[in-house]
């Protein structure tokens, strides 16, 4: 086993994937240590209720540049979504249902108000070091909300919509959700076609699989880092094992809630470390339910605390039956083991609905992850993780937490991995490493 190399990189997501594989193509000696004993990180596909589904990230857009970049050059394609067109939701205490057309038509108002100035605050959404923001760095979702001034049924209606993204109010900032907004002219049902629709055919691991596939890297699997240390001359990377691997640089490629077990030397700045040990508040489950029967395809929303489950859709058919994707705001209120739970949740929306199993893995329990997709905390979006993305001597994030403009997703990954890998290439190539 070689213990020195031009760049350890440290975590095997998309983003890490992505910087071991860019570096590699540019003749670098590279070793890719990971924790778990697969790849893919918060992408998870596998095998539950009877077919492969995706446990964590899952949804891309031809209008996401990385992803449609990858895709395009595996020669992979999207799936097409089942047509749903039958929708429930929560509202003022009752359950309301209509069709598409109607659920939107109760939506867009609600939701054109609340993202009104997103696309001001954010007009160069590709530079959010210099945002518009006028103090929204210190809005929380719910200070948004409230600001509105809405009627209980168009609050439920907001908050529903919104539900899958939050797990807090009062923790995550607006910054987030209009920089998202902003980067689909500040239309949020663009956002979410973009955030929530397509998935990959084949799935996220076929992706993976295939960049993996072009890495040259020295993979290691099982393999937890304990410590990184620039000490002036190079890197030197610890493994919980005790292992200590040399370096010319590191691309750092770990969820930002995890940051706080490593320990990195010299220290960070203060805003980067006070983000780190705050952690980032998302607390969502996502949950795959089979449900007996062909069902009518439906979307559900509730608000945040009015029932355990914020929202559910049909995704599948399965051998007669039909495969519901379930999120939670709150990964505590409900569990992918609380079968009758997830069919009470359910039942708020579709009565007589019957769970057959559940299934789903638990990303805020795991100690990789400690948490789902980031959403930062007021002012972290265009104060701190700006910070984290400079480059820390010879040590370099990566990560779809801290990503421009895919922040939070499969894009961010990509975007962060492939930006570290060329910067840590010119360093090396000028000889400045
Ligand atoms: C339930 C859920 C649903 C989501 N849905 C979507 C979606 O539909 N579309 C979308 O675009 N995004 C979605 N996301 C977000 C998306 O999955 C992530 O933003 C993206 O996968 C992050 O990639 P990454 O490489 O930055 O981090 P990760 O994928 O988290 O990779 C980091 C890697 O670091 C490893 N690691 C952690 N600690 C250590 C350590 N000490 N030493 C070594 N390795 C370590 C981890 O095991 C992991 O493999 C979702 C996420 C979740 C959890």
């Amino acid at each position: 086993m070689v213990n020195s190399c031009d760049v350890v990189v440290i975590g095997a997501g998309f983003a890490g994937v992505t910087a071991a594989r860019d570096l590699g193509a540019e003749g670098h000696s590279v070793v890719l240590l990971e924790a778990r004993d697969r790849v893919g990180g918060r992408t998870f596909r596998d095998e539950v209720l009877g077919r492969e589904v995706e446990l964590g990230g899952t949804y891309v857009h031809w209008t996401q540049p990385h992803v449609w970049r990858e895709l395009q050059r595996h020669d992979i394609p999207l799936a097409a979504p089942l047509d749903v067109d039958r929708v429930y939701w929560l509202a003022d205490g009752t359950v309301h249902s209509g069709s598409r057309t109607e659920y939107d038509n109760a939506v867009a108002p609600v939701a054109a108000r609340f993202f009104a100035d997103a696309r001001a605050r954010f007009p160069r959404p590709f530079d959010v070091t210099a945002p518009v923001t006028g103090g929204i760095e210190k809005e929380t979702v719910g200070d948004r909300i409230d600001s509105l001034d809405l009627s209980a049924y168009d609050r439920d209606v907001l908050d529903g919509a919104l539900a899958t993204m939050v797990h807090s109010y009062d923790e995550q900032g607006i910054e987030q959700m209009f920089l998202w907004a902003a980067t689909t002219f500040g239309d949020w049902g663009a956002f979410l076609e973009t955030a929530g629709h397509w998935p990959i055919e084949g799935g996220t691991r076929r992706l993976m699989q295939a960049m993996l596939g072009e890495s040259k890297a020295d993979l290691r699997l099982s393999t937890p880092v304990d410590a990184i240390e620039d000490d002036g001359s190079g890197v030197v990377v610890t493994t919980r094992a005790g292992e200590r691997i040399r370096a010319r640089s590191a691309v750092v490629a770990l969820p930002l809630n995890t940051l706080a077990d490593v320990t990195i030397t010299p220290e960070l700045d203060g805003p980067v470390r006070r983000m780190i040990e705050r952690k980032h508040p998302m607390r969502t489950a996502k949950i795959w339910a089979r449900v007996r029967g062909e069902i009518e395809p439906f979307h559900a929303f509730a608000p945040v605390g009015r029932n355990p489950v914020n929202c559910a859709k049909v995704e599948y058919r399965h051998d007669g039956d039909t495969l519901v994707v379930c999120f939670a705001s709150d990964a505590s209120a409900i569990g992918a083991e609380d079968r009758e739970g997830v069919q009470a949740a359910l039942r708020t929306f579709v009565p007589g609905i019957d769970v057959l199993a559940t299934a789903g893995h638990d990303w805020v329990g795991d100690e990789f992850s400690r948490g789902a997709w980031v959403h930062h905390r007021p002012g972290s979006l265009t104060g701190a993780v700006p910070r984290m993305r400079r480059a820390h001597g010879r040590i370099h994030f990566a990560g779809g937490d801290i990503a421009r403009l895919g922040v939070g997703g499969i894009e961010g990954a990509l975007e962060t991995g492939a930006g570290a890998a060329r910067r840590v290439a010119a360093a090396l190539a000028e000889g400045r490493y």
